[in-house]
């Protein structure tokens, strides 16, 4: 008995694996030609399996049914006119999207016999796509396997499939899986109606693949239609599709061949969002795209820069706006409470204490929730590893890595996490390296201080003046890694390998509760440390009280009071009003001197006469120098303190600013100051850490006093540098 025979023709992309998988099922048994008439290679292979004469048909590699290229009019003619039992098609997994497009007209030649092979599944597995083939096989109502072409994996079983649906009767599915908009489809409606009487035509293809070729412009079918029809049916249909062609040409404003391939594109990309994922492993081929540019020789550090210069430009620009708006609100909280409250020690408590000390920093706010978000944001994308591996190369000046520069950029936003992220670095050499000179990068609670100086005597240079202040502390860092790698901490860097984590799309939610995390820290310290501060430097500032005032102010204060109540009563009723305010100007006018007396004879005062000697060759007055030396406590402090200190009340910020002008300080002493503050000790609680990180009291102390040490001799270069060269 004669075998049964099957003709099974493979279709797919060039590079798919076609050929492949023709070996491994035909062996070696192969006729190899070409197409009568073209030179395009025409691979056959018979074979008896399964009982079955099998006749393979290895097609030329297409991309698409159109018929643009020998090939695509080679595979389309041998599909449509040859009638192959079966048409595998190929699809090579690894470029799933681009393999649709040809799965997906060959399925809308309307024949059932379609069986789609995911040849490559190996690689599509190792770049971590994962592709749902049953959904796939669902949608588009195709058989869909596995294989791997190159291992004859699952080819068997493609081919008993093959042969399967080769002996069904399988009905042709009505279900029309490719849609194109209600235009098109009514198009196609218009021409499938004109072609319904001659479906017996001899050569006619299915009509609605007829209809959308006719739409498409495509002469192969146009010339198929001419021989098959009679001149008149011809050449209605050819006008039909003309004018429809123009009605969409219109519409679009589009050809509609472009307008269908996109359409096709957009039905391509709905089946991906349901058939395809990709999992991390994805992200990093992803990555390396990514990094081709942002860790690149030439232009990568330019964008880092960028970046760095873009963080501080946002922090300081737009937190501006918050800022002014919780200044108002403090002063305003504080001229209310001093029209309400009688006068008392604890009124004086409550607005020259608490409400200058802390109201003063936290007006910080915004610009340190800026700051924080920025740094989540390196974070989060894994950008920070990237800075890393930019930074190497300078890092390497200070005998140091690239990786130690992650706590060091970390530093800017707080130096406690940034001295614990040094943990990640192998070599204890180079941890404590990095925690020594990470006290140099100026930690967000020393900007209030910039932002208070700078502003002050500054004016529009701030914003480059405070970049300065930044620059000036990463040159320390710098020259300070050095020193220290050739004397006290002498040594290579150990080899590593800088592992950069794939980028991801940071979610909103997560960057939000990080920089929450950071900054929660920052309110802790307004009610804790800073608030205690505040009432601490208060006090010192306001006992004891044994001293004589130069001149009794409550009598002066009640003669201004009755010289005012007596001109007010002889003034007329247009001038009550501006004697009532210069009423009040005189008044405060007088209780700032009073107070400022009370200050000099404080135990605060009594302090700063004692420091005094020290700061006076760097250009800080006693207060500023008591200041710093609250500053220990938390770098805000100094701010809060020079508040206090200048009694600033009711007027908020813009009243500190005056105050400083008046107290004497220069330019040339603020820009001193700001170097100070920048390098000297850091605050008690990154004491506390370094010790505990580095486990010695040793380095703890060496820290403190290799920061202030460093910190006066570059405000005394600064200060006195300066006025040598006529800076005032
Ligand atoms: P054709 O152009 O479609 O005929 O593709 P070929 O059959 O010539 O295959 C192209 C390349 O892909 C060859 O080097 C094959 O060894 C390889 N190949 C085919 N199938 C697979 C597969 O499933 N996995 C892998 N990794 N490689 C394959
Ligand atoms: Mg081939």
């Amino acid at each position: 008995m004669a075998h049964a025979e099957i003709t099974i023709a493979l279709a797919g992309n060039p590079n798919s694996g076609k050929t492949t998988i023709f070996n491994n099922i035909t062996g070696t048994r192969q006729k190899v030609g070409n197409w009568p008439g073209v030179t395009v290679e025409k691979k056959e292979g018979r074979i008896k399996k399964f009982g079955y004469d099998l006749k393979i048909i290895d097609l030329p590699g297409i991309y698409s049914l159109a018929p643009f290229s020998i090939e695509e009019i080679v595979a389309r003619d041998y599909i449509l006119d040859e009638c192959p039992d079966v048409v595998i098609d190929i699809i090579d997994a690894s470029n799933l999207e681009r393999s649709l497009y040809l799965a997906t007209q060959l399925r809308e030649i309307g024949r059932s016999n379609v069986l789609f092979a995911l040849n490559m599944s190996d690689v599509a597995h190792a770049r971590g796509y994962k592709i749902d083939s049953a959904k796939l096989s669902e949608l588009l109502d195709v058989p869909v396997l596995e294989t791997i072409g190159n291992k004859n994996q699952g080819v068997a079983a493609l081919l008993q499939k093959a042969i399967e649906m080769a002996e069904s009767e399988i009905t042709p599915s009505k279900e029309r899986k490719v849609r194109y908009s209600n235009d098109i489809e009514s198009a196609i409606d218009d021409l499938v109606l004109l072609l319904a009487p001659h479906l017996n035509a001899e050569g006619l293809y299915e009509p609605r693949w007829t209809s959308v070729k006719l739409l498409e412009n495509d002469q192969v079918v146009l010339n198929r239609l001419k021989a098959a029809l009679p001149e008149n049916p011809f050449a209605i249909l050819q006008e039909k599709a003309a004018s429809l062609r123009e009605i969409l040409q219109q519409r679009y404003n589009e050809d509609p061949e472009i307008v269908l391939t996109d359409e096709r594109y957009g039905f391509i990309a709905g089946i991906m969002k349901e058939v395809f994922t990709t999992s991390p492993r994805k992200r990093i081929d992803m990555s390396r795209s990514i990094d081709k540019v942002l860790t690149n020789r030439f232009v990568g550090f330019p964008i880092f820069l960028f970046f760095i210069w873009a963080m501080f430009q946002l922090t300081f620009t737009l937190g501006a706006y918050p800022m002014d708006w919780i200044d108002a609100g403090v002063a305003g909280l504080s001229t209310l409470l001093g029209r309400a409250l009688p006068e008392s020690l604890l009124k004086d408590l409550l607005i020259n204490g608490i409400i200058a000390g802390v109201g003063s920093v936290i007006v910080f706010l915004p610009n340190i929730l800026i700051l924080f978000f920025c740094i989540a944001l390196f974070e989060d994308t894994g950008y920070m590893s990237r800075c890393a591996f930019l930074m190497d190369k300078i890092m390497h000046l200070i005998g140091l890595h690239g990786k130690s520069f992650i706590p060091m950029l970390m530093g800017f936003g707080c130096n406690v996490p940034a001295i614990m992220a040094a943990r990640t670095l192998e070599s204890e050499k180079d941890r404590l390296l990095t925690i020594l000179i990470t006290p140099f990068m100026s930690c967000s609670a020393k900007l209030p201080v910039y932002i208070v100086l700078a502003g002050t005597f500054f004016g529009p240079r701030a914003g480059s003046v405070i970049f300065i202040i930044y620059l000036v502390g990463i040159l320390i860092a710098v020259v300070s890694g050095r020193l220290f790698r050739t004397t006290l901490l002498r040594g290579a860097d150990a080899p590593f390998v800088m592992e950069l984590p794939p980028y991801r799309v940071p979610m909103l939610k997560s960057l939000l509760i990080h920089m929450w995390d950071r900054s929660k820290m920052f309110l802790r310290k307004m009610g804790g440390i800073i608030l205690i501060g505040s009432i601490i430097i208060w006090a010192l500032s306001v006992f004891p009280r044994t001293f004589h005032y130069s001149r009794d102010y409550p009598a002066a204060l009640a003669r201004l009071e009755a010289v005012y109540a007596q001109k007010a009563a002889d003034a007329g009723p247009g001038e009550k009003a501006v004697l009532k305010t210069e009423r009040q100007d005189r008044r405060l006018e007088m209780q700032r001197a009073m107070r400022a007396e009370e200050t000099a004879n404080s135990f605060m005062g009594m302090i700063g006469r004692t420091i005094a000697p020290v700061f006076a060759p760097i250009g800080i007055d006693w207060r500023g120098g008591v200041s710093l030396l609250a500053g220990f406590v938390a770098k805000e402090i100094v701010v809060s303190t020079l508040g206090v200190l200048h009694a600033v009340d009711e007027e908020g910020s813009e009243a500190l600013r005056q105050a400083l002008v008046k107290s004497g300080m220069t330019p040339l002493s603020a820009f001193s100051m700001m170097i100070f503050v920048l390098l000297y000790i850091p605050c008690i609680a990154t004491v506390v850490t370094i010790r505990r990180e580095s486990n010695s009291f040793r380095w703890m102390f060496f820290s403190i006093g290799y920061t202030t040490l460093v910190a006066w001799i570059m405000s005394f270069i600064v200060y006195n540098g300066g006025r040598l060269l006529g800076f005032s």
